[in-house]
């Protein structure tokens, strides 16, 4: 059975239709992007096969976000969205574009986050790595902070309006 139905996006409203194949299980986690803005959805499918019926669960996209006024967010994701190469889903591309580098070097890379889990003390003088080379890693190094740059612009942007109520309402900096 094919079941159709909508989903309205708690950030900027717009309705999605979903189409889902049902099938024997009593339940499995659930995915849709907002085909507006594009982000995730996400939630469980409840199936009860004794009497034929379906429910939904979406999770809430993080208390503090869905708390905030959805005017100010559908500010924030106007603004984003006049800005070249800073829309959700191309933000959202990005992400996925350096995860998919990330999963190229990281083999080159596993001493180097191994470190975190090291507790002596590394004599970086005598020690280092032999699986990778600064010209391996350069480029996604480059691409990885270019990257992470880039997306500052949501955690600023989100504690503007948490704190200011507005996304382009920065804090004053005391200069000393
Ligand atoms: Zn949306």
């Amino acid at each position: 059975m094919v079941y159709n139905g909508f989903i309205k996006c708690e950030v900027c409203g717009a309705v999605t239709r979903i189409r889902m194949q049902v099938g024997w299980l009593d339940g499995h986690p659930i995915a849709v992007a907002c085909q507006k803005c594009g982000i995730s959805l996400s939630g469980k499918v409840n199936i009860d096969q004794d009497n034929c019926g379906m429910s939904f669960q979406f999770t809430e996209l993080g208390k503090e976000i869905m708390t905030m006024n959805t005017n100010q967010l559908q500010d924030l994701i106007r603004f984003l969205n006049s800005h070249d190469g800073y829309s959700l889903k191309e933000l959202q591309r990005s992400i996925h574009s350096i995860m998919s580098a990330f999963t190229k070097v990281f083999g080159a890379l596993i001493p180097a986050y191994a470190l975190q889990f090291f507790r002596e003390r590394i004599d970086y003088d005598t020690e280092g790595t032999t699986t990778s080379s600064y010209e391996e890693v350069k480029e996604f190094y480059i691409d990885a902070y270019e990257t992470l740059g880039n997306l500052l612009i949501i955690p600023v942007a989100l504690n503007n309006i948490l704190y200011r109520g507005n996304y382009d309402v920065f804090g004053k900096i005391k200069v000393q």
